[in-house]
């Protein structure tokens, strides 16, 4: 039997968030079913690719689809379609195009590990302030496109979306938002393209509990049209972000699911938990339980934060945090700072709150 086990690994608990470095998320039975199916039997690759992505974007409201190897690889792809939308010569040419419209416009406070993305494709990012005066002096025959990362880097005073949008559109610019955790809301699949935003990239393998390795770019036809050429099986940029049919096969079923799931159940299963954990814990000496909210990636879905007096207990949050792990089964937890860490509902599978639950109540006690 090939498993974790064999390999002398063992499986974790998930009380972290849908962590690419823990394997994301899990694949529920239609999305495995989809992909066993579609493993049985050879299909035009680029035909698949144009199907999947039409029947993806009637689900989701857009123009176009298009099933990227995940919203990182997206990062690339929109990058490159930024570009190739208006200068075809390119298509051969990344990451060399200096020459060309080859500056994307980033706010200085959303600049993040995942933008190197863009910076791979050969654009140079132009940061900015998140102001409308700073957007207008940067926007030059230079511009390729203006990159927009919604979630918890979004600060209260940042000029909106919408507005930059609105001025993206006087100069005909498009605005990329990556929207890769930004589910839940399932709304946030139109949102973005319905206020304006040219394409919205989405991971396939966080909450939509798709395949790991697949992602969504939903928006304008005529960016998504762009990229085929340099897209697998096509040859250039793209080649390497390699899509297969199982993984586009299973990012359909996933988002065919999570359009159908009921969405406020849950809702309330996350607040439940979070109330079983918080009333569990509080009792404990030098420990405090609160639900914090929205999540770390700006979802509207509750967590627990766990505080605790290391006066009292003698362990640092690290060292619970290293206890959670070590403890069979491992159970990962949210760092936060040295004296909390968060415990995340979203990823448990039901049943785990209970053991999640009782891993608390025996490593936080006092010794
Ligand atoms: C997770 C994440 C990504 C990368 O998504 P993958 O699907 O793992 O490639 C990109 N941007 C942000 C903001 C993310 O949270």
């Amino acid at each position: 039997m090939t498993d974790y086990q064999s390999l002398g690994l063992r499986p974790l608990i998930n009380a972290y968030a849908t962590m690419t470095k823990f394997g994301g998320s899990l694949m529920p039975p239609e999305v495995l079913e989809a992909m066993n199916e579609a493993a049985t039997a050879f299909v035009d690759l680029q035909q698949l690719q144009r199907r999947v992505g039409e029947r993806i974007a009637e689900l989701t409201r857009n123009d176009a689809a298009y099933v990227t190897s995940g919203a990182a690889a997206g990062i690339v792809l929109a990058s490159a379609a930024a570009v190739l939308y208006k200068r075809p010569e390119a298509l051969k040419r990344f990451p060399d195009i200096a020459d060309l419209n080859h500056e994307a416009i980033i706010f200085k406070s959303q600049r993040n590990p995942y933008d190197y993305a863009i910076y791979q494709t050969g654009l140079k990012y132009r940061e900015i302030d998140a102001a409308p005066a700073a957007l207008r002096a940067a926007i030059s025959e230079q511009t390729a496109c203006i990159f927009w990362f919604h979630g918890a880097l979004v600060r209260a005073d940042d000029m909106p979306l919408a507005q930059l949008i609105d001025i993206a559109a006087e100069h005909d610019i498009p605005v990329i938002v990556d929207a890769a955790a930004q589910l839940p809301p399932v709304e946030n699949l139109w949102r973005f393209t319905e206020m304006g935003a040219a394409l919205a990239l989405f991971s396939g393998g966080k909450d939509l509990r798709g395949p790991q390795s697949s992602g969504l770019m939903l928006g304008r036809r005529d960016l998504i049209e762009a990229i085929r050429p340099i897209s697998n099986p096509n040859h250039g940029l793209g080649r390497p972000l390699k899509v297969g049919k199982e993984e586009m096969m299973g990012a359909l079923a996933a988002v065919e699911r999570y359009l159908s799931l009921d969405h406020s159940a849950r809702e309330r299963y996350c607040e439940e938990t979070v109330r079983l954990f918080c009333a569990a814990l509080e009792p404990l000496p030098g420990v405090r339980a609160e639900r914090a909210f929205p999540n770390e990636a700006g979802q509207p879905l509750p967590r627990c934060r766990v505080i605790i007096d290391s006066a009292v207990l003698g362990k640092s949050a690290d060292d619970f945090v290293a206890a959670f792990l070590a403890r069979e089964p491992a159970i990962a937890v949210a760092p936060d700072s040295d004296a909390s860490f968060y415990l995340n509902p979203m990823t448990l599978n039901p049943g785990e709150e209970l053991i999640v639950r009782d891993a608390c109540l025996r490593l936080l006690r006092i010794p």
